[in-house]
């Protein structure tokens, strides 16, 4: 039944290019902006001629609203027919990630602020609401949905719970455990999953993970541009099977389940070789290989004469935990975000690149 649906939109993996504004720093310093859009196609040119194509590119003047209904609003209405969804934001530091996907525990932020999973969880709430009305008002037995949320870090290839950040720290025998079910659903075994019941818990818990993400450790900034923050709703439903002639009511129930993670990347530049030994380095080599890994599997599930072949997932615990959730039946958005000061030029240049091979 829903086969038609996926052939209408195939493409599993979606890439965008997100140019923020200048920063008030960098007006001052001067710098000037070396990227530029083609009005009315996907494209951006990064200083003269170097010209990078995308399924979206949004401009340093693009609103939140915008990016949330071209590219993750479809995910989340499939997330409610059972369909794996993931959301990422790539970039350096400072590029706009944590802004994109409202990652931040900022409740202050103006509504028309609001990132990515603040409003995937408003939506995601109205349509379960919306669900239950429609088959009220026809009479029939409503669907029943059981949403969960689950916010975890990686850092340095190890899995930490953000809402239970002072478990596993420094005790190797407490790491969790990455495991696959006998369906290919991957687990985290020991994390917690708080099952919660209306879009304000959900924020509440955004909030709760976010502020400890940034309180647990001493580095603070450090630690929050090197891990990779992963916020994930599980959403499962209980529903009488929906039939293909609507006069006929089905009595057999069917159990969805889907789900939708937010990732808020770690950042992508190149680790300064002044500094980096020991445990820096160490962490530097490893978010380097979880960005590599997801490169290369968002690449392999883009080339459909590699897709059946082998799909690389276990190169690095960050692929490994979001396996289900990429490629099959799951839709992917990869946003890259970039600067769009000259200052930054090479970093941008690398991001354009990884976004390019990804598409
Ligand atoms: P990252 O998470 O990639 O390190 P941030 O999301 O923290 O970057 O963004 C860096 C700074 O730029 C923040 O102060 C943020 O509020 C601001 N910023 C980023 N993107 C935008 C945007 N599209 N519009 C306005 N301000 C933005
Ligand atoms: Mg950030």
């Amino acid at each position: 039944r829903y086969f038609s649906k996926m052939e209408d939109d195939d493409i599993s993996v979606r890439v965008a290019v997100r140019i923020r504004p200048q920063t008030l720093r960098e007006k001052l310093d001067m710098c000037q902006v070396c990227t530029s859009v083609t009005p009315g196609e996907p494209q951006v040119t990064l200083g003269k001629d170097k010209a990078f194509t995308y399924n979206y590119v949004f401009d340093n003047d693009s609103e939140q609203e915008h990016i949330y209904e071209s590219c993750v609003a479809s995910l989340v209405e499939s997330s409610l027919e059972g369909y794996n969804g993931t959301v990422l934001a790539y970039g350096q530091t400072g590029s706009g990630k944590t802004y994109t996907m409202g990652t931040g525990f900022d409740v202050e932020l103006p509504p028309e602020q609001k990132g990515i999973i603040p409003r995937a969880i408003h939506h995601l709430f109205d349509g379960i609401k919306s669900r239950i009305e429609r088959a009220q008002e026809n009479g029939l037995l409503a669907p029943e949905f059981k949403v969960s949320v689950q916010f975890m870090e990686l850092y340095n290839e190890e899995v930490i719970d953000l809402f239970n950040p002072s478990f596993a720290k420094d005790t190797k025998d407490k790491v969790y455990k990455i495991h696959e079910d006998q369906y290919g659903g991957i687990q985290v075994k020991g994390v917690t999953c708080k099952v919660i019941q209306s879009a304000e818990e959900a924020l509440q818990c955004l909030k709760l993970g976010a502020l400890s993400r940034t309180t647990a450790s001493t580095q603070m900034n450090t630690q929050s541009s090197r891990s990779h923050a992963i916020f994930t709703l599980h959403v499962k439903q209980q529903r009488l099977v929906p039939s293909e002639d609507e006069n006929v009511v089905s009595n057999e129930f069917e159990t969805l389940s889907a789900k939708f993670h937010f990732v808020d990347l770690a950042g992508s530049e190149r680790l300064k070789r002044t500094g980096a030994t020991g445990e820096r380095q160490k962490e530097g080599i490893s978010i380097n290989c979880g960005l590599l890994a997801l490169g290369n599997v968002i690449s392999a599930l883009g080339d459909r004469t590699k897709r059946a072949l082998h799909i690389p997932y276990r190169d690095s615990k960050l692929t490994r935990l979001l396996q289900d959730s990429l490629g099959g039946n799951s839709q992917t958005v990869m946003i890259a975000c970039v600067s769009p000061s000259d200052s930054d030029f090479m970093e941008t240049l690398n991001t354009l690149k990884y976004a390019n091979r990804a598409r």
